[in-house]
Parts: C-alpha cells; structure tokens; sequence
C-alpha cells in the first residue's frame, strides 16, 4: 500500500513516522513544497531574538535521516499542484517539471497560509512562518542601517517576535487592529501583556489599521506615521485549503477541511489533518479551526492509526495554548468570556489571584485566574492564566479537568504536588474550586467588574474593605471605605439598599459578604476584587 503524504512538517511527519512504525512494508512518500522538512517553526522567533543561537537545533531532520531510520521517501521543493481522487493521483511541480503520482491513500498536511493582506505588501514586509522568512528577517536585523521594526498582529506569533526583536535592541512597535492584543484573553486578564510588553520598551498601538506602506514609513488609519526598517506581517493565517478544495473535497464554513472523526475527508481514502483542517470544538461539538502544533501531530499520528486499522475517534479540541512575553506567561483553554457572549452561551465567572507559590517561600508572584463555568452543571467551559511563574500547570491542570469533565467547585478536591517552592497547601487550583463552590447559583452572589458602573449609577454602595492605606492609596471612584476588621462595629454606616463589597482580590470580600449577609444586607462581593476591576478599566 502506498501513502502519500502533502507537506513535510508537523502534522505529514508525524502521520509518516508513525506509519512506518506500524507497517514496516508501507510505501511512505512526502511531497514538501518547501526547502526543510520537519523544521520546528515553533521556535523561529527565538532565533531571531538569539535565544536559540545554532540555527541546525531547528533543523533537526533531513530527508536522508528519514530515509535512513524510516524508509521514508521525502521530495522537498515539490509542490503538490492538484489531486485526482477519481484516478486516486497527485501531480507534483519541481525544477524539472510536472509529474504525476498513484497514491492508495493521501495524507494532506498542508498547514496554514499567512494572509499576506495587499496593503502591507512590500519589499521591507515578511511573515514569519518558514525557515526562509526567519533566515530573511534575521538578516535584515543584521544590518548595520537596521533600526526600527514594526509588527502588524498581536497574536501569538506577533507577540513573540516583537518580544524577540525588541530583545535585541531595536525601535519596536506592535500594532494590532483590535482593540487589545492577543484576543484569547480576554480584557481585564491582558493588562499583565500589554503593560509588559510597555515595560521592556515596545510601543503598543491599539484599535488601528496599517493605511500605506511606502517606503521605510507605516502610515496608519489616523495618519500616525510609523519609520520601519523591517515590517513583520503577523496578521493571521488561513487553511492551505486550496488543492483540496480544487480536488472537489467539502471544504468547512470555517474554511478549513471537512474531517470526519477519523481524520477522513469527504473522499474516503484522503484525509487531512493539522492547520489545514478542521477540528471538533470541545464546547460545542461544531467544527472549529485551531492552529496549534500539538493538535497537528497527534491527529497526524492518528491519521496513520487509522490508515493501519485502528478506529479511535479524535479528542475534540480544547485550543490550550501559552505564550511568554518577557517575564508574563499568558495562557488559556476553551472558551473566553467574550466568545461565550457572542455564542449567547450561559456562563458564570469567577477570578482569583492567588500566589504562584507559598508567599512565604522567596520568589512568590501573583496570578490572575479566571474560569468560566456552565451555570447548570458547573462544568468548566474555559480558563485563563497570566503571570509570572507557576502558569504552565495551572493551565494544564485545568485543560485537563475540562476534558475529563471535572466540575469547578470538585476541584477543590484536586490532590496536586506541594511544597513551598512549587504551590501552596490551598493550590491555586484548589482555591479556584473554592471560589466556584462558594458562588454557584444560590450560593454568595458575585459581580464582575464590568457590571459595577452600571450599578454604582442605578444606587448601589461600593463598599472597600480593604484598609484605610490600601484605600487611600488608590480606590473605586465612589467607594465608601469600612476595613473588615471594623464592619461589624461599623455596619450601621452602610446605607440601606444594594451593596457590592470589594477587597483587593476578592478574599476580604467574600468574608465582609457573609458578614453584611447575615445582618440582612443586600450584598454581593466583586469578583477578583479591585485587582480584576483595575485590570479591565
Ligand atoms: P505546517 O507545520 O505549517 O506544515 C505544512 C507544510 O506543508 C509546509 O511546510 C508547506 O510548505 C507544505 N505545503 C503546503 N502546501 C503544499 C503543497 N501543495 N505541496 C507540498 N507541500 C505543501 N503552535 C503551538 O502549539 N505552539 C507554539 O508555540 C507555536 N508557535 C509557532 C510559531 C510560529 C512562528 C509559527 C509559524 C507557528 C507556531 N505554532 C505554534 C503553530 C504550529 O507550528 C502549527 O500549528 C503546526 O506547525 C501545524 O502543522 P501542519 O503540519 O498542519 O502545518
């Protein structure tokens, strides 16, 4: 049997290997358009930024050690130009000319094309998705009359490389179309980003579109005008759907390919996995795109299973991702509260910031974590992570309990790894499950910072508890301030009607609430306290 396989990185190498390993007389061959194979395209950006200084560490492999240890016949510069499922054929485009190929099955990995939008098209522009883009943009910074970059795109891959340009010094500017950076945030959890990447001297411009490139000069939908040495286009990507589309394949609404569960397009002996097809939505059972490199490989993996006779259905996709940002780690799993609004989705909220270890311990940093939870079965829908150290577990911890259906509130019951320098007795995790038992519906009520101004103006008090110091030194405009060590001498002050009590992180609050609830006050307590409130100002 014969398998050919389009595109020779992630998720086509991963299909590849594991083939052979399970069938040692499979005929294995990879057409890759490029001039790398299985190159780590995860760590482009840290090239450019000289963490990763031996430019062969991204290189790892070569079509000779696939042939060698595999048997695996991979063709670079060989473009797949068209399929013919009816003749079950490839025809394939190198230097010398057109061929065409018989395939028993095909894999097509094709990965994800930069949207490349006209207005920034220039001979100073480049993407960063292969390693040409990268040895090009490296080169750029290695000349002398090299001074400012501007990056278009504050996704993930625009974050990272302007962290890494800027790391080397020079003039840095990120400009991101939306209102906020790295949208898998959601607004008060990317404050920690934004105010970091500012911090290490990278200019952030918000809300703006590139008008013209012309020249060295960026001239933005407001006239700002941007000098630029270098411009990285970090605008997005969309599915290499293409030479399956032309095929006849169903291609998705979400314009990635149609897969069933098995990986298996609309044509049964070609299947597609990675950045260009599409995946099942965790949430919602509807298919999805996520352009992530563990999701390519698995399902390249289980692509091979498939074709060897096993019959596992995929994991739906959760979309757990992380990025670090200078010294912020920002990470997030499932849905965020925006998307969940836009889908009309019911949802509650609950953030926290706990220490990333026992404060006690040296080297002890906030995180700020917030969950979003299915009001009616208090399953986890999403979660989000940002800080300094301990957010890598957290997030994992979490992206777990999504999918082995652990509820918010049971995980308080998570028994996790401590001493000092790792956690604490109360694990963040823990507490999150705390948080959620105590403000399930019918339990303490909670409102979330957006909520506040709307209702200071319909009449509620904004009651601080924090102390006199911590008030003075800066406070919810209108807030009336009755440290919760005072409240009970003191609740006669409060006046009657609504109150939404807050503290510094919401601790203190939930403490002041039950206090005020018991002597028959209207209360509830300000989620993730003034911290979170602060944050989405
Ligand atoms: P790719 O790895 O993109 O491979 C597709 C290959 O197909 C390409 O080499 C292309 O040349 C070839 N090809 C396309 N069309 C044809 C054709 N017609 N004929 C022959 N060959 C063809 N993901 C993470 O999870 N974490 C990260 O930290 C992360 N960082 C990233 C940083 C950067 C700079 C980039 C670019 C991506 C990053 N990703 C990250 C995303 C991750 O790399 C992708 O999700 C993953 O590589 C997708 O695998 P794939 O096999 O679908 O496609």
């Amino acid at each position: 049997m014969k398998t050919v396989i389009i595109g020779g990185v992630a998720g086509g190498m991963a299909a590849a290997t594991r083939l052979r390993r399970l069938d040692e007389t499979a005929e294995i061959v990879v057409f890759e358009a490029g001039r790398y194979v299985s190159f780590s395209n995860c760590g482009l950006p840290y090239f450019i930024g000289g963490v990763i200084e031996d430019r062969g560490k991204l290189l790892s492999h070569s079509p000779e050690s696939f042939r060698t240890r595999f048997q695996i016949d991979v063709n670079l510069e060989h473009e797949v130009v068209s399929i013919d499922p009816a003749a079950k054929e490839v025809t394939v485009r190198n230097s010398a000319g057109d061929s065409v190929h018989a395939y028993d099955q095909l894999i097509i990995a094709t990965g994800a094309l930069a949207n490349n939008p006209d207005v920034l098209q220039s001979d100073r522009t480049s993407s960063l998705r292969t390693i040409d883009d990268m040895d090009r943009i490296h080169a750029t910074l290695n000349e002398p009359s090299t001074r400012s970059v501007v990056v278009i795109g504050g996704g993930y891959i625009g974050l990272e490389a302007a962290e890494n340009i800027r790391r080397r010094s020079f003039t840095t500017t990120l400009v991101q179309r939306g209102p906020r950076i790295f949208p898998a945030l959601d607004p008060e959890m990317v404050a920690a980003l934004h105010d970091e990447l500012i911090a290490h001297g990278v200019t952030v411009i918000t809300g703006r579109q590139v008008r013209t490139v012309e020249s060295a000069t960026v001239t933005l939908d407001d006239g700002t005008e941007l000098e630029a040495d270098l411009i990285i286009d970090a605008t997005g990507v969309a599915p290499a759907s293409a030479v399956a589309e032309n095929a006849g394949l169903r291609i998705g609404d979400s314009g990635g390919i149609w897969v069933d569960a098995q990986h298996r397009t609309s044509d049964p002996f070609i299947f597609a996995v990675g950045d260009a097809a599409e995946k099942t939505d965790a949430i919602t059972g509807l298919p999805t795109l996520v352009a992530l490199a563990g999701l390519a490989n698995r399902h390249g993996r289980a692509t091979a299973d498939v074709i060897a006779g096993t019959t596992e259905d995929a994991v739906p996709a959760l979309g757990t991702s992380i990025i670090g940002v200078f010294g912020i780690t920002a990470a997030a799993t499932g849905w965020n509260e925006t998307r969940l609004r836009e889908g009309n989705r019911p949802h509650r909220i609950i953030h926290i910031h706990p220490p990333s270890h026992a404060s006690y311990y040296p080297g002890a940093s906030p995180l700020a974590m917030k969950l979003l939870i299915d009001p009616s079965t208090d399953l986890i829908l999403g979660a989000q992570v940002v800080g300094r150290d301990g957010v890598d577990k957290r997030i994992d911890v979490l992206s777990v309990a999504i999918s082995a259906g652990i509820t918010a509130s049971a995980l308080k019951n998570l028994e996790l790894a401590y001493a000092p320098q790792y956690g604490s007795a109360k694990d963040p995790i823990n507490l999150a499950g705390y948080v959620a038992e105590n403000t399930a519906p019918g339990q303490m009520r909670t409102v979330q910072w957006h909520e506040l101004d709307a209702l200071s103006r319909t009449g509620s008090t904004i009651l601080d508890v924090r102390t006199t110091e911590e008030f003075d030194k800066s406070h919810i405009p209108g807030a009336i301030n009755i440290p919760l060590d005072e409240i009970r001498d003191r609740a006669d002050e409060i006046p009657d009607g609504d109150v939404i009590v807050h503290c510094q992180v919401g601790q203190r609050g939930n403490t002041a609430t039950r206090i005020l609830a018991q002597t028959g006050h209207t209360v509830a307590n300000l989620d993730g306290g003034y911290l979170t409130w602060h944050a989405g100002i």
